[in-house]
């Protein structure tokens, strides 16, 4: 396999170029050829372009050995179907394990028109939402597959992915995503393989509780979302895969004695802008000739850290919450990311000093947090709104400037102050003029903040030892981003792996 590193191409060239490049550089001809690496170096505006790594090889690729089967499986619930617990079942089934996936929402077809319902006529399923349902929380985002590197677990993740329907160039782009529209085809896919594998879904239900004997989880209480009714799984495994917003089951398993410690998090606020400005701020005269523009900042002008996170571009702000009676936002888009604006969540970094010690003080506070937002929307789960140029002023804003804001639920002027904590309010005031220093526009006086964003990361970890099982608990094993071991669909996913793996290793003698 011949390898070969920084070839650089314009925005307007076609990448058939790479061909002859290649073979410029080789001084021999070059039939085939196969990208391994592209990424974007627009750090001088008049001088962007794309950056490959390409291989190629006369000799045919290598097939890739199937895992081997455990010959004795064990009986395994993985609870959830978020990117954790999906891929810890797609693994399990190639290791020979048939599980049970239990998830409290709908399959994505249903959930799609469940929460198409919350956004247009806002009644909210409390049980199959944004939040909970197959996929998870990831399902209804913008599915960036961040990574800190494409080696190991996180390759896996992304060869599963593309495997399974998600668009290839994920396996060679530096920030690859799927869209929101690829995904939900992604989870049918894999929903196919793991049931013809043996693997059992059951959607509409819940986890209630569990049995045990000598500190080692024997079964699993289960709820039908419809009928109410109850049953019982017995089980020598569980994954625990609920992610971050399961505030009724974290509650039960505290209650039930599995250790869980209290976690810092972060709050704010979604803010917008047109995508057409970011991108002109990011990519000058060639932003006509590049997909929608991201940008990741962080400020540090005000004692607390101020930082932006899933950022969008050409997505929408969306409706997140999964109780009555709050708001909680977040950001998707689609695929091509066409859409007029693009948001980002700007957070500000909370500590145990804000909301208290005990466990659920943070849950709490969240909750709080969205509750005031939901009663400044007006209720009925509108947003409230407030252009940046009156945040900054104390000045409930009366009229929108260029950008319209996205949030299909129906939004309120409101003075955002009232739901954020004040310490996070004077954070964002000194972060936003600092940000527009680094990426201009940043500032500009229509851009529109929506308020809460709280579902950041889980209040609590569920404490689990080297052996990846709770500490209180031997065969239950805690994984992902609601247990406080990973955060975003990439690393939930690989966490997913590695527990699947630990219970191929257990049971493979
Ligand atoms: C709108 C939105 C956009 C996002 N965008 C991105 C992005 O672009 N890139 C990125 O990396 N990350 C993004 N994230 C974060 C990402 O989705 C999460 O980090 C990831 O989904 C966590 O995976 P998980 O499997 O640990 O938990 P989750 O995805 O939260 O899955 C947990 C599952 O458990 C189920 N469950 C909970 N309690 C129970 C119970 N008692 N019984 C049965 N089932 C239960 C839930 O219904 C849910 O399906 C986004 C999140 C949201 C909400």
């Amino acid at each position: 396999m011949i390898r070969l590193d920084n070839i650089k191409l314009r925005p307007d060239e076609s990448e058939q170029n790479l061909i002859k490049i290649a073979q410029k550089r080789l001084k021999k001809p070059i039939k085939q050829f196969k990208i391994v690496k592209k990424s974007l170096d627009a750090r001088d505006k008049n001088n962007i372009f794309w950056v490959y790594s390409i291989a190629f090889s006369d000799e045919p690729e290598e097939m890739k050995q199937p895992l081997e089967r455990l010959a004795r499986p064990p009986k395994v619930a993985v609870i959830g179907s978020g990117p954790a617990g999906l891929f810890c079942a797609l693994r399990l089934v190639d290791r020979g394990v048939a599980p049970v996936i239990i998830e409290r929402g709908e399959r994505v077809d249903e959930r799609s028109e469940t929460i198409n319902k919350f956004f247009t006529e806002r009644v909210l399923n409390t049980e199959s939402n944004v939040q909970f349902g197959e996929g998870g929380a990831g399902t209804y985002s913008d599915g960036k597959l961040n990574t800190q590197t494409h080696d190991g677990l996180n390759r896996d993740v992304l060869e599963y992915f593309a495997a399974f329907g998600a668009p290839q160039e994920i396996l060679y782009l530096n920030k690859p995503h799927i869209g929101s529209d690829r995904l939900k085809n992604t989870l049918k896919n894999i929903r196919g393989y793991i049931e013809n594998r043996g693997g059992k879904y059951l959607f509409n239900t819940k986890f209630i509780g569990f049995s045990a004997k000598d500190g080692a989880i024997k079964s699993i209480k289960i709820k039908d979302a419809a009928t109410g009714e109850e049953g019982e799984i017995e089980v020598d495994c569980a994954v625990l895969a609920i992610g971050h917003s399961a505030r009724d089951t974290f509650e039960m398993l505290a209650k039930s004695g599995v250790e869980m410690t209290a976690r810092d998090f972060a709050v704010g606020v979604r803010i917008e802008h047109l995508a057409h400005e970011i991108s002109l701020a990011q990519y000058g005269k060639y932003c006509k000739l590049l997909p929608a523009a991201d940008y990741k900042l962080v400020s540090h002008a005000h004692e607390r850290t101020v930082f932006t996170f899933c950022m969008c571009p050409g997505g929408v702000v969306i409706p997140a919450a999964s109780e009555s009676g709050g708001v909680a936002v977040n950001g998707m888009s689609n695929y091509a990311r066409d859409g007029i604006n693009s948001n980002c969540a700007l957070m500000v970094q909370m500590t145990r000093g804000d909301f208290g010690e005990d466990l659920f003080a943070g849950m709490r506070f969240q909750r709080e947090m969205e509750r005031r937002a939901y009663l400044l929307g007006g209720g009925q789960f509108k947003a409230p709104i407030q252009l940046y140029k009156d945040f900054k002023e104390d000045r409930i804003s009366s009229r929108l400037g260029e950008v319209q804001p996205t949030y299909a639920a129906g939004t309120e002027f409101a003075p955002l102050n009232e739901a954020l904590p004040k310490v996070a309010v004077s954070a964002l005031k000194a972060a936003i003029p600092d940000m527009d220093r680094r990426l201009r526009g940043f500032a500009a006086p229509d851009a529109i903040l929506t308020g809460v964003e709280t579902r950041f990361s889980s209040p609590v970890r569920i404490e689990r030892g080297g052996d990846l099982q709770s500490v209180t608990l031997k065969g239950l094993f805690p994984c992902g981003e609601g247990s406080g071991y990973s955060g975003g669909i990439t690393s939930s996913a690989a966490d997913g792996l590695k527990v699947a793996e630990c219970i191929y290793n257990m049971y493979k003698n």
